[in-house]
């Protein structure tokens, strides 16, 4: 099975349980790992150089929205979608389309403000990119914008449609509802490249064994930049030396 691992908001709250995650994959041969990364929130200068560790040491970065918090929930799209699947994450979604696009050109230049390279990935917080044009998408810069179908490249105006499957439960009913999930996507997606999801509490929680069993079952794993060369849509990066 071909992997595209990506590890959800690294936070300075989770990066204790983001060092166990990588650990986990490695232990598990899956050595290609992205981690979104939450900028607006109070990082330590500490926490920081370990990012950029993780960086120097071959994991893809990725902006992963703002703050990662909705200021206001004001439409019933909105709330129904923060009921059933984002809580209070989405912060897209009661945003304009040019509050959407300043949101995400904030998340990227942070990186650069931070001595980071500016990442080629963004992924909304719940995957919820709100009402946003096509042009001012490609004018955010990212290469790439991960949703629920798949991975859309705003430049060429592409999108890669990718099975994904996720673990977050926390709750009885979400382990169930993920475990359906999770199974109707893995009977219907046999040799096709799977999203692996991961968020920071996902290897002490209820699918913990589920999670391990398809990282353990990876044979070859990726990240978002391979992705795109892969499919030619845009250019290799310089090779780092
Ligand atoms: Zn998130």
């Amino acid at each position: 099975m071909k992997t595209l691992v990506s590890i959800h908001d690294v936070m300075p709250d989770t990066m204790g349980e983001v060092a166990e995650q990588l650990q986990i994959c490695s232990q598990l041969g899956v050595g290609k790992v992205t981690l979104l990364v939450v900028p607006g929130l109070n990082w330590t200068t500490a926490q920081i150089e370990q990012i950029c560790k993780w960086q120097a040491g071959g994991y893809e970065l990725a902006a992963h929205g703002w703050h990662h918090k909705c200021d206001t929930i004001s439409s019933l799209k909105h709330r129904l979608h923060s009921t059933f699947l984002s809580r209070d994450v989405a912060e897209h979604l009661s945003l304009t389309s040019d509050q959407i696009a300043a949101l995400m050109i904030r998340s990227g230049d942070w990186f650069e403000e931070n001595g980071f390279k500016r990442p080629e990935l963004y992924v909304p917080p719940a995957w919820a990119l709100g009402e946003i044009t096509d042009n001012a998408l490609a004018e955010t810069g990212f290469c790439m914008v991960e949703t629920l179908r798949g991975v859309r490249f705003p430049k060429s105006d592409r999108l890669i449609s990718l099975p994904l499957v996720g673990f977050e439960a926390d709750t009885a009913f979400r382990a169930f509802a993920l475990s359906v999930f999770n199974g109707i996507v893995a009977g219907t997606s046999k040799n096709r490249l799977l999203r692996v999801s991961i968020h920071p509490h996902d290897h002490k929680l209820r699918l913990q064994d589920s999670l391990r069993k398809i990282l353990n079952n990876s044979d070859e794993s990726f990240d978002y930049a391979s992705l795109g060369i892969g499919y030619g849509l845009q250019k290799p990066r310089k090779a780092i030396v």
